[in-house]
Parts: C-alpha cells; sequence; structure tokens
C-alpha cells in the first residue's frame, strides 16, 4: 500500500508512537559518530546522514545479553531464571537504511535456521522497522552489487523515500507496517503512484555477488586469499560493525552460589575462534579467516540460509585500521 507522509506529520507520528507505548530508536548524533541510540525528544533524530557508524543489529542482536541467571538454593538444588520475552519493550526503528534492514533479515535466517534463538526471535517479533530509502551514498557502498539498491523494501514494515518538500512517499510493506499505519490512520494521505527511483541515491555495480557465489565453488586453494589478507590484523572491527556478521560466543560468570550465563559478540576474524580444547586451530593463520568470512557470507549462507551475509554496506572498509576494502577483493574474485 502506498502513502504519503508529510514532513510537517512526522514529529506528532513520533509524538504517537511514543504515547501508544512504543520504545523508539532512531540515528542520534552523539558527538562524533551517527548512532542508532533510544531517542525521547524528536529533535535529537539526525535524517540527513549516509550511515550510522553501527547497524541497527544492536537492537535484536544486543553485543552482550544475559541468556539465564541460576540461583543456588540452600539444599544445592539450582533455580532458573531464563530469558523471558516480556522483558522485551515493543520497539519501533525509524530511519536505517535498506542495506541494514535487510542485515536483520540475514540474522534472522541464521538465527531462526533449525533451532529459534529465543531472544532474538522475540526481540525481532517486538520490533517494527520504518526504514528511509537513502539519496546519498558514499565510495564505501556497494548495495547495487549485493542484489539491493538504495530503495530496497525487503525487511522493512514501512520505506519512507523523501520527495520533494521534505515529504515521504510511504510503502507499508508488511502486517506490522500496517498495524502501524491503521494506529496513525490520521497522519498517512493518499499518494499518487510515483517512480521514487529518481529520488535514491545512485550506486554504481561494481561486481555481482551471484558470480562470486559461482566462483567460490572452485577456488578454495586460491593464492588470491594470502594476497587478500596480508594486512588484516585480525581485530574484527568489521564483524563487529558488520550488520549480517552474527558470530558469539557463550560465556559463563559464576558467582559461587550464583550466576548468569551470557551471549556476547565475536569474531570469526579472530585468532582463537575456532581453537579448540586440545590447542589444535583449524583456522590457523590470517588467511584462512579471510577466506572463511567471504566463503561465509557468498557461499555457505546463500546455500544453506538462501540469503547473503553481505549486503554491501561498506561498514568494514570503513572501519578497518588497515585499509582493508571488501568491495575491491569482491572485484578481484569476480575477474578471477
Ligand atoms: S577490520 Fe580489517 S584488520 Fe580488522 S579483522 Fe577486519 S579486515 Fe582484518
Ligand atoms: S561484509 Fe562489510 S560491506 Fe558486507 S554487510 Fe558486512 S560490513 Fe557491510
Amino acid at each position: 500500500m502506498i502513502k504519503l507522509l508529510k514532513k510537517s506529520s512526522f514529529e506528532i507520528f513520533f509524538k504517537n508512537l511514543q504515547t501508544q507505548g512504543k520504545t523508539i530508536y532512531a540515528p542520534k548524533n552523539n558527538g562524533k559518530k551517527i548512532e542508532f541510540s533510544k531517542i525521547d525528544n524528536f529533535a535529537d533524530i539526525v535524517f540527513d546522514y549516509i550511515k550510522s557508524n553501527q547497524s541497527t543489529k544492536e537492537i535484536v542482536f544486543p553485543r552482550y545479553h544475559k541468556v539465564f541467571r541460576y540461583t543456588k538454593q540452600a539444599d544445592d538444588t539450582v533455580v532458573l531464571q531464563d530469558f523471558s520475552a516480556d522483558s522485551v519493550p515493543e520497539t519501533v526503528v525509524i530511519g536505517q537504511r535498506p542495506c541494514d534492514a535487510v542485515g536483520i533479515l540475514a540474522l534472522k535466517a541464521i538465527f531462526e535456521t533449525d533451532i529459534a534463538d529465543k531472544p532474538f526471535t522475540a526481540r525481532f517479533n517486538k520490533t517494527s522497522f520504518i526504514t528511509i530509502s537513502c539519496t546519498k551514498s558514499d565510495e564505501n557502498c556497494f548495495c547495487t552489487s549485493s542484489g539491493l539498491n538504495p530503495g530496497s523494501t525487503e525487511g522493512s514494515d514501512i520505506l519512507l523515500t523523501p520527495i520533494e518538500n521534505g515529504d515521504y512517499y510511504a510503502e507499508i510493506l508488511t502486517e506490522k507496517g500496517t498495524k502501524i499505519l491503521e494506529a496513525n490512520a490520521s497522519l498517512f494521505e493518499d499518494s499518487p503512484e510515483i517512480d521514487k527511483n529518481k529520488y535514491l541515491a545512485k550506486v554504481e555495480v561494481r561486481f555481482d555477488n551471484k558470480i562470486i557465489h559461482e566462483k567460490l565453488n572452485t577456488i578454495f586453494d586460491h593464492e588470491t586469499w594470502v594476497e587478500q589478507s596480508l594486512q588484516c590484523i585480525g581485530c574484527g572491527a568489521c564483524a563487529y560493525v558488520c550488520p549480517a556478521c552474527a558470530c558469539f560466543d557463550i560465556l559463563d560468570e559464576d558467582n559461587g552460589r550464583s550466576g548468569f550465563r551470557y551471549k556476547c559478540w565475536d569474531s570469526c576474524g579472530f585468532g582463537n575462534f575456532t581453537i579448540h580444547t586440545s590447542g589444535h586451530n583449524p583456522r590457523e593463520v590470517q588467511s584462512q579467516r579471510w577466506r572463511q568470512r567471504i566463503y561465509h557470507k557468498f557461499s555457505y549462507m546463500p546455500k544453506r540460509e538462501h540469503v547473503f551475509g553481505c549486503v554491501g554496506c561498506g561498514r568494514c572498509t570503513d572501519v578497518c585500521p588497515v585499509n582493508m576494502n571488501i568491495m575491491e577483493h569482491l572485484q578481484t574474485i569476480n575477474a578471477l
């Protein structure tokens, strides 16, 4: 369904969502970077930005969270306090980019294939995503090489595309989006069908992720993995900013008679990520870890979860301290 949301109605829309009990996340300038934060005041939302430092991943997959707590009773029986979906607030995310919306779908595929990850599912089900299309891009963006574009609708409940006068062409895409529309019906006006493409950022196509997917069937032992990874220091920054990276560790913190188990982000780029208790490490060197990163995103995930694990946001290149550029590496693979 297509609607029009006037710029002048956005603040009322925001206040309505607050009144309706929603916790709202949106991009905010923290003084140095644009980050998705809980927003209490509409004026704090930044609309004019290209991409946030972190994606919205953290809202559904926190970098650290307790899975359960336990307490030993006087008779040594253990009382377990499991994760409860009731602890998750109804949340609305405003202003993420279309690539990040698809990143959340990649996480959903990972966390809900085979055995569903209860905390992820609870957070996902209670979160609605009002995405805003990109009207600007930067040199590291390559969504169009990843099967997407600056106005992709996948993963969004409502997609807003900025048009003339700062108004928004609103695509209502899911049941969650329809519920938001119905609860704020007076603010969404009728809109004619328009060609939204003329408002979108132009992002050059640099390679084809489907060709990468095919190539990976034959280049596992190619020297390119060593060549590409020589700079990599295994810091893991690329995984932490990636909207589609889902590596995590599970650890226990025991305080004697009580404690908790927690889950925290991890990275396949870390040297000890795959180390076995015996001391053997099947990915001993960085080239094997870099190869794993590319294979997981472009070969294993499409085969197993039917989604690519890279949405072309370019954040890994933005943050890499040694200037590893995934887009250039993928172009190299594309040309092999
Ligand atoms: S951010 Fe750069 S140096 Fe750090 S692990 Fe990723 S590719 Fe390697
Ligand atoms: S691998 Fe890099 S470009 Fe691809 S989605 Fe992750 S951070 Fe973005």
